[in-house]
């Protein structure tokens, strides 16, 4: 399928590597020019490399924290109004809420509630005053369904999701989608080491961490990373424009309710 979004610009944040750096190749393969955004300047300069070489696109990196007012306005200068934006950083930690002091909550909404809504104050406008805009923001399953040991996770992500659901339905009439991608459990690094704190916290093997996970999936898999850019390539996509405040589960089924 054709996804009419050829020649357009995409800003993707933390995309050196796992589902950030999918979305990024599956919109490159669309012919999206892109800007993608890490903190560590090696395994971002290859997932550059990489995808120019795959796809020809036009690909600039540009290291920083985007949970950082730093690292967000070096993205903005790169690419100031983007067609797409796809936000994302890092999970936060698991653990016990018990141990989390003030300051532990205040980087989790940073990261993970606060970063996506500046970037997207900072390009929305721009977006409905050009009548095309699609922004996906990378949330978690445990939106959905939220998960034991990743309470900074629940609670951080389903602030995003409350806001974006009153947005994206004022912004869809100029043709600016919002939508929320929700991973279930997709082979990452991050996935690995949720597995290895989950292990050491419970005094269980790696193995038999990851073997419970995969047991509560109907696929019988952990997820690809390139399912995940595809799905995101779609909600970028010219023939879109009619899915807005959406929360897609990508989890081989794993969550177990009708809706
Ligand atoms: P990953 O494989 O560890 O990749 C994370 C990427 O984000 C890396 O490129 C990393 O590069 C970058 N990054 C992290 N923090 C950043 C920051 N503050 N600023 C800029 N870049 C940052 O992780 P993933 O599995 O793709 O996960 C992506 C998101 O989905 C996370 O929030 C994760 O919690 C969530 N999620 C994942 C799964 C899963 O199964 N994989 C399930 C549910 C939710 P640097 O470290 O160099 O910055």
């Amino acid at each position: 399928m054709d996804l009419g979004i050829k020649g357009r610009r995409a800003l993707v944040c933390a995309a050196s590597k796992g589902l950030g750096r999918s979305c990024a190749m599956a919109l490159a393969q669309a012919g999206v020019s892109l800007v993608i955004t890490a903190r560590g300047a090696d395994a971002l300069a290859a997932a550059a490399d990489e995808i120019r070489r795959a796809t020809g696109a036009e690909v600039t990196a540009v290291v920083g924290d985007i949970a950082m007012p730093e690292g967000r306005a070096a993205a903005l200068q790169a690419c100031p109004a983007p067609d797409m934006l796809v936000t994302n950083a890092g999970g936060p930690p698991t653990g016990d809420f018990r141990t989390w002091e003030r300051a532990d909550w205040i980087k989790a909404l940073d990261a993970n509630m606060l970063a996506p809504i500046e970037l997207i104050r900072a390009t929305v406008d721009g977006m409905m005053a050009r009548g095309f805009g699609r922004i996906v923001n990378i949330t978690s399953g445990a939106v959905k369904a939220p998960i034991d040991h990743l309470g900074l996770s629940n609670g951080a992500r389903a602030g995003l999701t409350g806001f974006v659901a009153g947005l994206s339905r004022k912004t869809v009439r100029h043709n600016v989608t919002i939508n929320n991608l929700l991973p279930g459990a997709f082979a990452t690094d991050r996935l690995n080491s949720t597995y290895s704190a989950v292990a050491a916290q419970r005094g269980i093997s790696v193995e038999a961490a990851q073997q419970e996970r995969l047991a509560t999936i109907p696929a019988g898999r952990f997820g690809r990373v390139d399912e995940f850019g595809a799905a995101c390539a779609f909600l970028c996509s010219a023939h879109a424009g009619y899915i807005t405040g959406q929360n897609w589960l990508i989890d081989g089924g794993a969550y177990p309710g009708t809706f």
